[in-house]
């Protein structure tokens, strides 16, 4: 079988085998509703506080403050929108985020500018790190939400959620984060960090895709997205997805169990990675290098246009990522390689190389072995390079 490395984990990471085994018996057996009183649902309903129990624990929550969604993009949605809607009443229609939050956030903030709410869009500068200083500049009387990504999913940069939490505590403003790539990760206290509400997604740390969590701090008030049935307090209505839930809690639990030692493995392997890539000339990482993901590296590389790369890439069994999976197919830049300041011309031919705990060393080896020839042959291919090499700058 032709050797194929999966390196686009901020995309979406492969199922763990052990989630797996424990999500069958919810699609097997155990498909009772969990509003049934009889046994059947009972047990479906065990399992999903299970679940709530095991997503609070690895973020120092309580499991009354977890509230199960069908994923990032939705409590992402349910955060902004909930708040917003809520605090208007109160004449606070003003929000703040940053420029490069996942689209969720920023097409939710967008909607909302529609509805007449205004919204302040902080710069993340050329290290694709947020200023907290800027932050509480930003601030108005009228300031209802402040949500700011706990990690970005391009560039891997790594907010300081702390201090930011610090300042919207200070300030009487609620703070929500988009953690679905920290989650399994980085170290997420909720109560520590000042956190309200944060959004994760299960299939982001080899959990099935479709499932997600709200954290919603106790006596926080949020507008419902989905109304309907009682479900979830009554804040969250249809009948739960239990087997994804389950699914979930198994994967936050591997992914939270032995994160300290698989990011020290995955950093070593990214920084080695970085490395080797750097040595390709007139390559350059995006974001900062030592504030960032354990498994993200980002590059570009002059001359080379994002999409030819990854279909050599994947023609020699390699699987990454140009921009965002979201934004890849079509040929608009990144909005994060130009919030952080990238020309428009370079914005285009990035490379996102994102790791998870199941690669290996012999996976970078691999990377690295193909990765320079395929950029050498599409350079010697493209009319622009020879002008580059010239001095005769295309950005
Ligand atoms: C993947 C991702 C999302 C969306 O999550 P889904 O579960 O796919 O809806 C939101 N934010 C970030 C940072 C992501 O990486």
């Amino acid at each position: 079988m032709k050797r194929l490395v999966y390196a686009d984990n901020a995309a979406t990471t492969p199922l763990s085998p052990r989630v797996l085994e424990a999500m069958l018996p919810y699609l097997r057996e155990a498909y009772g509703n969990p509003s049934s009183l009889y046994a059947l649902g009972q047990e479906a309903k065990e399992a999903v506080e299970q679940s709530r129990a095991a997503v609070a624990q690895c973020l120092g929550a309580q499991p009354n403050e977890i509230y199960f969604t069908s994923g990032g993009s939705e409590s992402d949605n349910w955060a902004v929108k909930g708040t917003a809607h809520l605090l208007a009443k109160k004449g606070k229609k003003h929000l703040i985020t940053t420029k490069f939050e996942h689209h969720a956030v920023l097409h939710a903030m967008a909607a909302l500018e529609k509805e007449g709410f205004s919204v302040t869009y902080l710069d993340v500068h050329e290290n694709g790190v947020v200023l907290p200083e800027e932050l509480e500049q930003a601030l108005r009387e009228d300031t209802a939400l402040v949500s700011v990504m706990y990690a970005n999913n391009e560039i891997g940069t790594i907010q300081p959620i702390a201090e930011i939490g610090a300042v919207c505590k200070r300030h009487g403003v609620l703070f929500h984060t988009d953690a679905v790539q920290a989650v399994g990760n980085l170290t997420i206290d909720v109560k520590a960090q000042n956190i309200d509400m944060l959004s994760l997604s299960a299939h982001k740390f080899h959990g099935p895709k479709g499932v997600g969590a709200l954290y919603l701090r106790r006596g926080i008030p949020l507008a419902n997205l989905i109304d309907g049935g009682a479900q979830e307090r009554g804040r969250r209505a249809g009948t739960e997805n239990v087997a994804g839930i389950v699914g979930l809690g198994a994967a936050i639990q591997e992914a939270c169990g032995d994160m300290a030692a698989r990011a020290a493995r995955l950093t070593a392997m990214r920084d080695r990675l970085i490395d080797g890539v750097l040595k390709i000339e007139r390559s350059r990482l995006n974001g900062d290098r030592a504030r960032r993901l354990p498994g993200n590296a980002n590059f570009c590389f002059e001359g080379i246009e994002g999409e030819s790369l990854l279909l050599m890439l994947d023609a020699s069994g390699i699987a990454a990522s140009s921009g965002s999976a979201c934004t890849s197919g079509s040929l608009d830049p990144s909005h994060v390689l130009l919030a952080i300041g990238l020309p428009h011309a370079v914005a285009h031919g990035s490379l996102r190389i994102s790791l998870s705990g199941q690669n290996t060393e012999e996976d970078v080896d691999f990377l690295l072995e193909k990765l320079p020839p395929i950029v050498a042959r599409l350079r010697a291919m493209s009319p622009l390079w020879e002008d580059i090499v010239n001095g005769k700058s295309i950005s």
